[in-house]
């Protein structure tokens, strides 16, 4: 199938799962996945009516999005190395993977210079598994109340990724605790942090994350293909 075949596949099951989950699936915003693969593929994905791609490695992302004239949103959603932040300043408009204080900053003094704002989300490790990146759900109120004080940097939602599961039903509990903990969050009404945005879901279990309220699901190999890690 070709990527516009790919997507429009997506979007049907997108839209069946919000039903199925009692939500407006205008609520629910597809971020295609492109990293490892060519300007070429993000191009045909955006003549095929896709506006949004992730991206997780900054060099791969200022050289793809020079070639890229569509006008398409950038967002980060790799590890981000706060050395690199400056990089990526002004160019992308979501960072969903914003896990520790000095990260956030970093992003703070790179939007500062720019006299703008940077929006992010939290990403959150609900799984406690020691290869992935986020803040604890202990800790995570703590490092809210920190960004929230930086006059750059706004907090719009919560990120995560649960452990790979075959079946996707593995995933859900994990997609429910971070809907539980925006709520939480929200319930602390700490000012100028919003929780309106839930980036849960990839290829394997969107389904069940919109099912449980996600508003971004970050979905690559299943509209590009498989990756092939050189
Ligand atoms: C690669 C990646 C995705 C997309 O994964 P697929 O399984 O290809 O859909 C989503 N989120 C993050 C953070 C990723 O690194």
């Amino acid at each position: 199938m070709s990527i516009g075949e790919n997507l429009a596949a997506i979007r049907s099951r997108i839209e069946a799962a919000a039903e199925r989950g009692g939500r407006n699936p205008e609520a629910v915003r597809l971020v295609a996945v492109s990293k490892t693969k060519p300007a070429a593929a993000v191009i045909e994905a955006a003549r095929a009516g896709q506006s949004v791609f992730g991206e997780n490695y900054v060099q791969e992302l200022v050289a793809k999005s020079a070639e890229v004239k569509e006008a398409v949103e950038w967002h980060f959603i790799g590890s981000l190395q706060s050395n690199k932040v400056r990089q990526i300043a002004g160019l992308v408009h979501l960072i969903h993977s914003v896990d520790r204080l000095s990260l956030a900053q970093e992003i703070d003094r790179q939007w500062g210079k720019l006299g703008s704002r940077a929006d992010i989300l939290i990403q959150v490790n609900i799984s406690r598994e020691s290869t992935k990146s986020g803040t604890s759900t202990r800790e995570l109120l703590d490092l809210v109340r920190a960004v929230a004080q930086l006059p750059n940097v706004r907090i719009r939602g919560l990120m995560t990724m649960p452990p790979f599961f075959d079946d996707p039903e593995g995933a859900r509990p994990y997609f429910r605790e971070l809907r539980l903990l925006s709520e939480e969050v929200a319930a602390a009404e700490i000012p100028g942090v919003e929780m309106k945005e839930l980036s849960m879901g990839m290829s394997g279990d969107f389904e069940a994350a919109v099912e449980e309220g996600a508003t971004l699901v970050r979905v690559g190999s299943a509209i590009f293909g498989e990756r092939h890690y050189g």
